[in-house]
């Protein structure tokens, strides 16, 4: 079986391939590098099962290989990031959209699309199940990412309506894990970089905003048990750690797993940042026999081993 993934250099893109590969899958990784990295990858050049392709998907997709399945990931994904590439960032969740799923079409191949809890915007409704429509602002800063894959989300419906194309929409909530990097701007990324360098922990706001952080592992789990089951065309489901923290307690924690000097700063809330987060994963568990089992304590540990030796590769 041969999958196509774009975004193969990022964050959970590049996790993906690697779990295909071991899976026994023949992976087609496409990238353009515009916030992926070939480092996530480079260990994979010289697998016989694996391809890399640079490209930009925003533009028509032309492959002469069988495809079984096409995952679409490749999107800016981080707020400090869409926010640099907002016109990018839109491009790909449209035009990069319709491309994969029309190829995905002529390939008569499943298509899983890598939608978000942004979806939801700053939810009046909490936790987050799948019915919820949302409360997005859709010409605020964050617009640019959450109407992009809203509008994803409406033509993956429209494929999957009428072209009867076998399609998972995956609502992918706060995750965080090694190949994340340093500078991308997110919270986890950015207070475990200040405390292990002794420097002031940014919280936005009072901190008491929340989030729900999944664990890179658990992710890809959850996605490739969307990816390759049966009978879940057309299906919406969302994947997440429904354990929710304050954002100032995040701070806390990885102060005290640094054994760091660090002080919390409190630095302006971004505009529309949601003030809560937290995914109702009762849909994952029933249809993926899926939940989430890495606590956050020993997630934050591998991700700040992780971000020490990256710090240590720099020196
Ligand atoms: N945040 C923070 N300090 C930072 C970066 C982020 O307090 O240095 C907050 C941010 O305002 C938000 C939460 O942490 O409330 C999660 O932000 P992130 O950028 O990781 O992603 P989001 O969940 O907003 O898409």
């Amino acid at each position: 079986m041969k999958v196509l993934i774009t975004g193969a250099a990022g964050f959970i893109g590049s996790h993906l391939c690697d779990r295909f590969i071991q899976e026994g899958f023949y992976v087609v990784g496409m990238d353009n590098f515009l916030t992926g990295s070939p480092d996530n990858i480079a260990h994979l050049f010289g697998n016989k099962n694996f391809k890399f392709i640079e490209y930009n998907v925003v533009n028509y997709i032309y492959l002469y290989d069988k495809i079984d399945i096409v995952l679409h990931f490749a999107c800016p994904a981080s707020p400090v990031d869409y926010c640099n590439y907002p016109i990018q960032t839109l491009k790909v969740d449209s035009l990069g959209t319709l491309h994969t799923l029309g190829f995905a079409k002529k390939k008569r191949a499943r298509y899983v699309f890598a939608s978000t809890s942004e979806v939801y915007g700053d939810p009046l409704v909490h936790p987050q199940s799948e019915d919820y429509w949302g409360n997005v602002n859709p010409i605020g800063p964050r617009s640019v990412y959450d109407e992009a894959k809203r509008f994803s989300e409406a033509m993956t419906m429209a494929y999957h309506r009428e072209h009867g194309l076998d399609t998972r929409i995956l609502r992918i909530f706060n995750t965080y894990g090694p190949r994340m990097r340093l500078n991308d701007g997110r919270v986890i990324p950015n207070f475990v970089g200040q405390a292990l360098q002794n420097q002031n922990l940014t919280v936005y706001g009072d901190g008491t905003q929340t989030r729900s952080f999944c664990y890179i592992d658990d992710m890809v789990e959850g996605i490739f048990r969307a990816s390759i089951k049966e009978n879940l065309n057309g299906e919406v489901i969302n994947l997440g750690n429904p354990n929710e923290y304050k954002i100032i307690d995040i701070a806390k924690k990885i102060i005290q797993l640094t054994d760091s000097d660090s002080k919390i700063e409190f630095k302006p809330l971004p505009e529309d940042d949601p003030k809560r987060r937290c995914p109702d994963i009762t849909k994952a568990k029933k249809l993926l026999n899926w939940e989430p089992k890495i606590n956050l304590e020993d997630g934050l540990k591998k991700t700040i081993e992780y971000f020490k030796m990256k710090m240590l590769e720099k020196i």
